[in-house]
């Protein structure tokens, strides 16, 4: 029988969570536990890191690239986070639908929000909760990234970001790494459409 639960279930996943917050670590594993799970590759114009893939992790633009998107309505919603554009493409929601794929994204708080008033009976949001202030900046502090001034910018947006977190239909406590990976991967199972 299909019960309510059939007409509830989404196909949007959106992850958020501060900057360090665990978001790449949890979109790897549900990319690579659910094959009906596609990226959703963002716009950025900020530099490429050295393990990043132009296409795979992020279409690195120009400022000028990224303003043209804007002009010509490519972007379901963009932000200026730290310094830098960001911004979700239409064409990747567009080829996922075609292609009858999930579509996960990486998002920060208020593109999360702009994606669900966008899709607001398809996207399921997940906040990623860092145990302590402190952890968080040991992670990012680990994960050598960033620059002085980013590592400060990253963090003064910290408390916005928590802030928000009511907005989210799950927070989840990311502590241990394989309670969140079986959390996350829980609250998908039972929320997204024909996952297996
Ligand atoms: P984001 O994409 O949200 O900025 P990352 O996934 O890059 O965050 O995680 C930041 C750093 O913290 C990475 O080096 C990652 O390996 C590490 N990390 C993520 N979650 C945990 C966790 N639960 N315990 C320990 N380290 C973690
Ligand atoms: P990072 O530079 O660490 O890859 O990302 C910085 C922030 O930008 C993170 O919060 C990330 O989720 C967010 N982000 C990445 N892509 C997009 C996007 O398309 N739209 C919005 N609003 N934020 C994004």
């Amino acid at each position: 029988m299909l019960g309510f639960n059939f007409f509830m279930k989404k196909s949007l996943i959106v992850l958020s969570a501060p900057s360090g917050g665990g978001k790449t670590t949890i979109a790897k594993h549900l990319l690579s536990t659910f094959p009906m799970i596609k990226f959703s590759v963002s716009a950025t114009t900020r530099q490429k890191r050295d393990n990043e893939m132009n296409g795979k992790d992020y279409y690195f633009l120009s400022k000028e690239e990224f303003t043209e998107k804007i002009k010509n309505k490519e972007l379901v919603e963009y932000e200026e986070i730290y310094g830098n554009y960001y911004g979700t493409l239409n064409s990747e929601i567009q080829e996922a639908i075609k292609n009858d794929k999930i579509l996960l994204f990486d998002v920060d708080v208020k593109g999360a929000i702009s994606i669900k008033n966008a899709y607001p009976e398809e996207a399921l949001l997940i906040f990623l909760m860092p145990p302590d202030i402190e952890t968080l900046k040991q992670r990012l502090r680990d994960r050598k990234t960033e620059t002085d001034e980013q590592f400060e910018k990253r963090i003064d947006r910290v408390r916005m970001e928590l802030e928000m977190k009511d907005k989210f239909d799950f927070v989840v406590l990311n502590d241990k790494l394989n309670e969140t990976l079986k959390e996350v991967e829980n609250i998908v199972r039972n929320n997204i459409f024909h996952l297996e």
